[in-house]
């Protein structure tokens, strides 16, 4: 509580008191073996009326990090956020991972996390691993159910670790409250790309759709302020949703999804473009085919997101990845669908993601940090 209150900026233990309704000796006893090791300093005073000036308390330049780490279908993104939500670093480094084996691609999403962590210098509490897939089992105890454009990882349990060691039991949720769990502070939580994605707008609005597009489309469902995860973990597949039923057939197994009319690869054959950068000059000029085609893209994610909006009517979406960027020419006709096709109560909101193609990362950075703001005792295990 005390951790979270002070990502606001930092605040003297005073203020910080009255801010939690905790005593100032509580708020003392909690704040001062983090401020030992380095994961809080404190401020130089600022003389402000009588008495002894306060001495503000806040995240240290040093202090740890959590990395986020996505594994994309052609490059692994990787990304560090502060305690104080904040970016440290990001890299991202091309790789065509339709050609590799599972065992080569979670290699090398090490290696990306790793070198990052290892440019930062900071401690790194823990890791947040993003896949574009269906999954099962907890976030410490993941196995791939589907991964429609990454086919090798299917059926594998997703790592950062080389050689895996035996996953410990898990049993944090068995400890009764306020009793500290432990556990080591490089673990890996493996989540869905656009689960992340979402998770890192919940600063927009409690509730609100989140759709994302890179090689796939993947969706996030917010609501009452939390990532709806469906009882398997596979909501929000907004990629998924059917436009078109005989159309073309999809990674997933069907036919006539949104991503296949609005996902990476079918913006890039109907507009007749090479790669991306081709797409954004060609829109830049005003190509009428790269323009036209973006139109289309916008339907068809119209069209899918009306079928969404009518199911679970919420109240914003957030474009995101490659959709965020492509927002001057998508937005119309997305907005257009769903004005027709959503009984009069389109969302009240179409707005495109600040944090564009970092969301995943940012996303699953945050998943770390939530469990270490719960669990603050972490810190003082830092090596
Ligand atoms: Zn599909």
């Amino acid at each position: 509580m005390l951790l979270a209150a002070l990502r606001a900026g930092p605040a003297s233990r005073a203020a910080l008191a009255s801010r939690t309704g905790l005593t100032r000796a509580t708020v003392a006893s909690l704040l001062d073996p983090l401020v030992r090791v380095g994961v809080l300093v404190e401020e130089t005073a600022a003389p402000a009326g009588p008495g002894r000036p306060a001495r503000p308390v806040g995240f240290g330049p040093r202090s740890p990090v959590a990395v986020g780490v996505s594994i994309e279908v052609d490059a692994v993104v990787a990304g560090a956020s502060g305690l104080d939500g904040v970016s440290a670093g990001r890299r991202r480094v091309p790789r065509d991972h339709r050609a590799l084996t599972a065992e080569a691609i979670y290699a090398g999403a090490a290696q990306v996390a790793a070198d990052l962590a290892a440019e930062l210098g900071r401690p790194v509490l823990g890791t947040g691993l993003a896949l574009p897939a269906l999954l099962s089992g907890t976030p410490d105890d993941t196995v791939v159910v589907r991964a429609p454009n990454l086919p090798a990882l299917n059926g594998t349990r997703p790592t950062l670790s080389p050689a895996p060691a035996p996953t410990p039991r898990r049993t944090a949720r068995s400890l009764t409250p306020g009793e500290p769990t432990r556990r080591s502070p490089g673990r890996v939580l493996v989540g869905n790309e656009a689960t992340f994605g979402a998770l890192a707008h919940l600063d927009v609005a409690p509730d609100l759709v989140y759709v994302s597009a890179d090689v796939g489309i993947g969706g996030g469902l917010v609501v009452d302020g939390r990532v709806l995860r469906g009882t398997r973990g596979f909501a929000g597949e907004i990629g998924h949703v059917v436009v078109e039923p005989d159309g073309p057939a999809c990674g997933c197994g069907g036919r006539g999804c949104v991503e296949q009319f609005a996902g990476r690869d079918a913006l890039l054959a109907t507009s007749g473009c090479a790669d991306l950068a081709a797409l954004r000059r060609a829109l830049e000029r005003g190509e009428p085919s790269a323009v036209e085609a973006v139109r289309r893209a916008g339907t068809a994610l119209g069209v899918g997101l009306s079928s969404v909006v009518n199911v679970v009517d919420l109240p914003v979406v957030v474009l995101g990845g490659l959709f965020a960027e492509l927002v001057p020419h998508l937005l119309p006709a997305v907005e257009a669908e769903l004005a027709t096709r959503c009984m009069g109560h389109p969302p009240e909101r179409v707005v495109a993601s600040r944090h564009g193609d970092a969301a995943t990362v940012r996303g699953a950075a945050e998943a770390v940090l939530a469990e270490v703001l719960a669990d603050p005792d972490r810190l003082l295990e830092l090596p």
